[in-house]
Parts: structure tokens; sequence; C-alpha cells
């Protein structure tokens, strides 16, 4: 072969199945519930900002986003030596497995959770070690706990786990990090932080303070509704954050990326209460699917999930004859958003649908 090859590992990157957008049906208002997104359109204080920051396109942006860091840290309460920003978490993701991992390392995960994962793993050259969820969706932690090997350098805990819904305890996580090793680096995924409503759940700040081989990661894209402008960020020790920071992209985090997530923190109160009516429509189509025999595993992010198994593509295509796309996993299940009140009825009705054997 004579032309220019790619890493072995390139060709075993599995491909990320990004949810569909859903196809216009006359007389019916179709619905996208295929990607977590919020369905509420930008406040017009983010928006007025990201387009102030548009005047200086020709610009680069401030590399060492400077007002998002201490606007970050003034919000958590943390020097911000404690933090990176990326673009979006997943990419935070990409940056721990390239700062961490040499070739042949294990990235230890439950299984299903997020797609992301295995592409990241896979791409720096890293082994996937996959622990399977619980027949409720939950993680697994005793059983990840057993998996750690002299190999592993990275657990990543998924909580809420997308696309299952449950979430673990503090006490859970707990249990989990007496049993890790220092030397192994356990990333808390907190990408639907904001939508948990449990007892206990897990306070991923605290957690980080606590520990030297803990990073939480978080992101804008999902509760504060800045899912096209990638940015995210990860709390951590400060030896962690200087080696995320070291592998990140020069100028990553675009211009009106920074804007938009500054001014996102600023109308915090605005933003979270959209969340609470998220949180509320959530808890409707939970208890509406139980109403009609359905019960979804516990949802504490923005999404429930349908255990359809051999079911699930034609799950898939019940739902767009309904107008809402979902995001189908062939064989295992169907991840559905929480959306506008009308696409929520429709994943009940759906729900009725499926139970109806279709
Ligand atoms: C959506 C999501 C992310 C965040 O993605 P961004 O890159 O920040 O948009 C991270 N982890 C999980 C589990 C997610 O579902």
């Amino acid at each position: 072969m004579t032309s220019p090859q790619p890493r072995e590992c390139v060709s075993r990157i599995p491909a990320y199945v990004a949810g569909k957008p859903p196809q216009p049906r006359a007389g019916l208002t179709t619905y996208k519930l295929s990607s977590n997104e919020n369905p509420y359109p930008p406040l017009p204080g983010v928006l007025d900002a990201a387009a102030r920051a548009a005047e200086q396109m020709n610009r680069y942006p401030d590399m060492g986003n400077t007002a998002l860091y201490e606007a970050l840290a003034d919000r958590l309460g943390l020097p911000t030596d404690h933090l990176a920003l990326a673009t979006g978490s997943v990419a935070l993701i990409y940056q721990l497995v390239q700062a961490f991992c040499e070739p042949g390392d294990e990235v230890l995960y439950a299984w299903r959770s997020f797609e992301a994962y295995p592409i990241a793993v896979t791409a720096a050259g890293a082994t996937s070690v996959q622990v399977p969820v619980t027949a409720d969706g939950r993680h697994d932690l005793d059983a990840m706990a057993a998996a750690i090997t002299e190999r592993t350098r990275i657990v990543l805990v998924c909580t809420p786990n997308n696309p299952t819904g449950p979430a673990v305890t503090q006490a859970e996580l707990d249990t989990f990090l007496a049993q890790v090793p220092a030397r192994v680096l356990v990333v808390v995924d907190e990408a639907y932080v904001e939508f948990v409503r449990m007892g206990d759940p897990v306070d991923g700040l605290a957690t980080v303070r606590r520990h030297e081989n803990v990073v939480s990661t978080r992101t804008f894209s999902k509760a504060y509704g800045l899912a096209g402008f990638r940015v995210g960020y990860a709390i951590a020790p400060p030896p962690v954050a200087t080696a995320l920071r070291a592998v990140s992209l020069p100028f990553g985090v675009s211009s009106v990326a920074q804007a938009a997530a500054v001014a996102s923190l600023d109308a915090e109160p605005a933003l979270l209460e959209r969340v609470e009516a998220l949180v509320a429509e959530r808890d409707r189509v939970v208890k509406g699917l139980a109403d009609v025999g359905v019960s979804v595993p516990e949802a504490q992010g923005n999404f429930v999930w349908f255990a359809a198994g051999e079911r699930t593509l034609d799950l898939a295509a019940a739902a767009d004859a309904l107008g809402i796309v979902v995001r189908p996993f062939a064989g295992d299940g169907a991840r559905v958003s929480i959306g506008e009140p009308e696409a929520n009825d429709r994943v009940v009705e759906l729900g009725r649908t499926f139970l109806a054997g279709l």
C-alpha cells in the first residue's frame, strides 16, 4: 500500500449516529425528539450577546476565554485553575482520553451509555471496557469496580445515564470511589445535572473538591439551550485541568459561544425556570406512560428510554407516523427527548401504540 494510511484504530472508530430531523408531514406539526436538545428558543438577552459578538467575527476569539472562566469560577465558587473549557463536553472526553491514555490503556464505562464514549476511546487508540447496565438501565458500579485492571486509566460515570435515564446517588458514587485506585481518573459526566430530582443526588463539584482523581464534565448544550454553539467545561483538580487545557484546540470555543455562555450564566434564573418546566413535562410523560401501562427506567435527564428490544425500529417508525422523531438504537431501545407539550403528548400516544403491539 503506497498511499498515506491512517492509524489502524481509525478504521475501527464507530460512526456517531446523529438524531434525525423530522420529515415534514402534511397537516401535522413535526417535532425533533432525537438529540436531547432544549426545545425553547434562545432568551433575547443571550441572542443579543451572541449577535454583538458576531460583529467581531473577523477577529479570533479570546483564546484565554477570560470572561467565561471568570463567570464560571464566580458561579461555582472555585478558582479558575479548577476549570477547563472546550467545544462541548464531548470534546472534553476526547481530551481526557488523549491526555491520560497511551495506546492499549483501558477506559471503563457502562454500556449502553453515551455513544461518543467508544468513538473518543477508539480514536485515541485506547481500549474500551464496557460493563452492562442493569435491566433497569442503571450503572452496575460494583461490576465496574471489579472490572478495573492494571491498564485502566479512566472510568466514565454517566449520570444521569444517556440514553437509559437513571442517575447514581452520591452514596453509590462514594462507595464506588472508595474502591478505585488513586491513579485512575474518574470522570463524572454530568451533562444533565440540572434535570436531576432525586434523593441524595450526586454533587460533582463537592466530589471533585474531595478527590484528586475525580473530574466533573458539564455542558451548556442541554439545560442552557446552546447545543449549536458547542461549549462545555470540566471541573477538575488543577493538574487535570492543566492537562485538559494543554491538549485543547487553540481558539476552540468561538467568540459567539463564549458570549452566549456568559450571558446564559447571567440569565440563569430564567433558564432554570425552563428546566423546571421540562422536568414537569418529563414527569408528566413518565406518569402518562405508566397510566397506559408502559414503565420506563427512572428518568432523571430530559429524555425517556423505551427498552423496545427487537421492536425498536418498529417503534421508531411508529413515532415517525405520529410526527415525532426519536433516536433508535437498533435491537436495544429508543431514546425520546422531552420537547414541546404537544410532542410530549404524542410520546404517551406512542407508548399506547407500543403496548398494543404496534
Ligand atoms: C449531550 C451529552 C454531552 C454533551 O455534549 P456537548 O458536546 O457538550 O454538546 C455529554 N455527555 C452526555 C452523556 C451527553 O448526553
